[in-house]
């Protein structure tokens, strides 16, 4: 990374310890020390996760649950409680946000932070990934790891040098160094059949695949070429990406007395594409799907919705969407009781960015 051009970024990776096995030995004393794999005991079961007790007996998570037992005869299998999962996941995430909008999730027990600018104006981010792991700890009951870097690379590789229960940081000072004298196999983004071409041509550390030129890297590793390049020398440039997926920011509104005609009702919708304006542009988000919901007094409802394909730039822009789209259940077949008003395909404060710089197309599709 070029210091000069670029502010050294602060990236927290955050991995629970253990997670679906620690939340079972959490709700249930009699788990608490002993080897535990979460996951169906059944002959083609796998282990989902494994307690510390059993990761010593070499259980791990995708393993056959077969296999597992072999290896450990008094291991005690429990079925998977996805939905506590979730919401320890959530409550997770919830701490994280009091840090930093931007927040990738990986799965349920690990994310990304960007914290070089936080919501607690906090300069060292050691001390947010102390402070982190210690909101988890007292609001789950759950131990938490953590790296510290200047990209998500480094900071993934950072949060299991001190795993269980424990926190790595890796400066840009050390960052090139560390990687040299890693086994390529341990990195992330290098699984067993990358690693093992990695082996037969001759790369078994960060250093040895250091020495390959960017077109050695490209023409063996396709895409993932410039990522190799990148990681052998401490650089990572990807951002972290806020979750994108299944959101959508709406509003509505029920009439005191029922809506006829079609001036009125569009009207009321300038107040909820208001609304929904602002809580973007609190959240830096934005959005291409206008949905238009229309419920009768009947409580029938009708939908219609409209993508473009950039998002929207203003309240203006999403209520010509939206008025367009109410003109074409007009005329109602009822009175309306109701209107909402809801934006979907969220995009997040990049891309948003990026949007503005270009012509608004506004092509349906
Ligand atoms: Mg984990």
């Amino acid at each position: 990374m070029d210091a000069l051009s670029s502010p050294v970024r602060k990236i927290i990776h955050v991995d629970m310890d253990a997670f679906y096995a620690s939340v079972e030995q959490r709700d249930n004393p009699e788990l608490r020390g002993k080897p535990l794999a979460v996951g169906g005991a059944a002959a083609r079961g796998v282990v989902a996760a494994a307690s510390y007790e059993a990761r010593k007996f070499g259980i791990r998570s995708a393993m056959p649950s077969v296999t597992a037992a072999r290896k450990c005869p008094d291991l005690i299998f429990v079925a998977p409680r996805f939905d506590v999962y979730r919401a320890v996941s959530q409550q997770i995430r919830e701490i994280f946000a009091q840090y930093t909008p931007v927040i990738e999730p990986l799965s349920l027990d690990e994310a990304y932070l960007d914290v070089t600018e936080n919501l607690k104006d906090m300069p060292i981010a050691t001390e947010i990934a102390l402070e982190i792991r210690s909101k988890i700890k007292a609001e789950t009951g759950l131990n938490a790891s953590a790296g510290i870097s200047y990209n998500k690379f480094l900071a993934k590789m950072a949060s299991d040098l001190n795993k269980p229960n424990g926190q790595a940081v890796i400066t840009p000072k050390n960052g090139p160094a560390f990687v040299e004298q890693l086994a390529v196999k341990t990195f992330h983004g290098v699984g067993p059949a990358t690693a093992e071409k990695m082996h037969r041509l001759g790369i078994e550390t960060g250093s040895d695949l250091k020495a390959k030129s960017m077109q050695f890297l490209v023409e063996h590793f396709g895409k993932s070429g410039p990522y190799f390049h990148g990681i052998a020398r401490g650089v990572d440039d990807r951002p972290v990406r806020p979750d994108r997926v299944r959101k959508s920011v709406g509003a509505e509104d029920t009439f005191a007395v029922d809506i006829g005609d079609l001036p009125r009702a569009i009207d009321e919708l300038r107040p909820l594409a208001e609304k929904v304006w602002s809580h973007c542009e609190a959240k830096g988000i934005r959005g291409k799907t206008v949905t238009v919901k229309v419920k009768y007094c009947d409580f029938t409802q009708v939908t219609r919705s409209k993508t473009v394909a950039l998002a929207h730039a203003g309240v203006e822009d999403i209520l010509e969407v939206a008025n367009g789209l109410l003109a074409g259940v007009h005329p109602f077949k009822r009175p309306v009781r109701l209107l909402g008003l809801t934006l979907s395909s969220l995009t997040g404060e990049e891309d948003a960015d990026d949007v503005e710089q270009q012509p608004r197309l506004g092509l349906g599709f």
